[in-house]
């Protein structure tokens, strides 16, 4: 365990998928936790995700990092938190890759043997991915907020992390109290605001999404075809998403909705409405590995770089994360952010 002889809480800071799942975590592990959140309007990366879960990648249909260890936790980690909080968010569905053309599938089926297909299961037009589905990221955090408001243990409030922490031989100070640690889940947000971590290598990217109603694609699986069409129920559907690295403002733009209506044409989809847009950044990183660990000087933490994957990723890590903190082992080294410790200055 780090040194917290006198069992003091930590501070969470940010409640976006991040902050929320490793709010879970430490209090399943009986750890006292507080969690601080900017109001609203503060521009997440959460309350835009799609919210898939997809075992395989690219166009190449290859295995994700540490699909194995992470899929076989994400599972009965989400359904006991389903549980807990009395809601359902977390909806395993079969994902439909079709083959982009003839090239493309005769140069899959080529080399069909070599690849991974733990997960697959190939049909005449494409394959089916199983262990896919799709998490409603909003509804989780919409109740994991009412479950922290019940315990008393979240405020609204935006940090600023040089003015409002103080550095004491027991922790940090904030707001009249002691924590071992305060912990930053602040999304994208971090590389622009945080002096402590923002120089980790982050790439942020802005995604959008589109919410229509149609009657014409299939409710029973998540269409995969150079973006996805998510089957929400009702008639209604996600089509995402976008990704730009030159504007990180939170407004709906004109060149993503062309995007994603030219993804609808290529999905064969002719008539719809289109419902409403939703924009969101994530916290991508250079190297797609996570940001997960301990400041080497100050009893500091990061929870972040989770990129478009928060939903997979993020329950392992926090898993992750409450290990070292117990003493118990060391942060995957591809996540931990020991490999940037030789960019802290002493
Ligand atoms: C269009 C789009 C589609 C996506 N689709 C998927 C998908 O299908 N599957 C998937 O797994 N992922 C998807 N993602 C990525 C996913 O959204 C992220 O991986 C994940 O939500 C990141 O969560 P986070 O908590 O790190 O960041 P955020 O959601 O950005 O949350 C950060 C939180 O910190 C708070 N905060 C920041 N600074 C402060 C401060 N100083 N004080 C207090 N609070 C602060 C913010 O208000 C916010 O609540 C998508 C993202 C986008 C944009």
């Amino acid at each position: 365990m780090r040194e917290n002889k006198q069992n003091l809480p930590v501070l969470i800071v940010g409640q976006g998928l991040a902050g929320t799942i490793l709010a879970h975590t430490l209090e399943q592990a009986s750890v006292n936790y507080w969690v601080i959140d900017a109001p609203q309007a503060y521009f997440t990366s959460s309350y835009a995700a799609g919210g898939i879960f997809n075992p395989v990648t690219g166009r190449k249909l290859e295995k994700s990092w540490l699909v194995d260890e992470l899929f076989s936790y994400l599972f009965p980690f989400y359904s006991a938190l389903e549980k807990k909080l009395g809601v359902s968010f977390f909806h395993p569905m079969p994902l439909f890759r079709p083959f982009a053309n003839k090239e493309m599938k005769t140069w899959l089926l080529d080399r069909k043997e070599q690849i991974h297909n733990a997960y697959l299961s190939w049909e005449e037009a494409g394959v089916w991915v199983e262990k896919a589905g799709w998490l409603d990221v909003e509804s989780l955090l919409i109740c994991s907020k009412q479950y922290f408001q019940s315990k008393n243990v979240i405020q609204e409030i935006t940090l600023d992390p040089v003015n409002d922490l103080e550095f004491t031989s027991e922790g940090v100070f904030f707001q009249g109290q002691t924590f071992a640690c305060v912990i930053f889940c602040e999304g994208f947000h971090a590389q622009q605001h945080n002096p402590y971590f923002g120089h980790l290598n982050f790439l942020p990217a802005k995604g959008e999404l589109m919410k229509i109603k149609s009657t014409e694609p299939s409710e029973d699986y998540i269409l995969n075809k150079n973006g996805f069409l998510l089957p929400l129920g009702n008639q209604e559907f996600k089509v995402g998403a976008t990704y730009r690295w030159d504007d990180f403002s939170n407004q709906a733009s004109i060149s993503a909705q062309i995007d994603l209506r030219a993804k609808l044409e290529t999905f064969g989809i002719q008539h719809f409405e289109e419902l409403n847009m939703s924009t969101g950044v994530r916290p991508a990183t250079q190297d797609r590995r996570p940001l997960v660990g301990f400041h080497p000087h100050l009893p500091l933490a990061i929870f972040n770089g989770f990129g478009s994957k928060g939903v997979s990723l993020s329950p392992y890590f926090s898993q992750e994360w409450l290990r070292e903190w117990k003493g118990e082992g060391e942060i995957n080294s591809e996540a931990s952010i020991r490999r940037f410790y030789h960019l802290f200055s002493t």
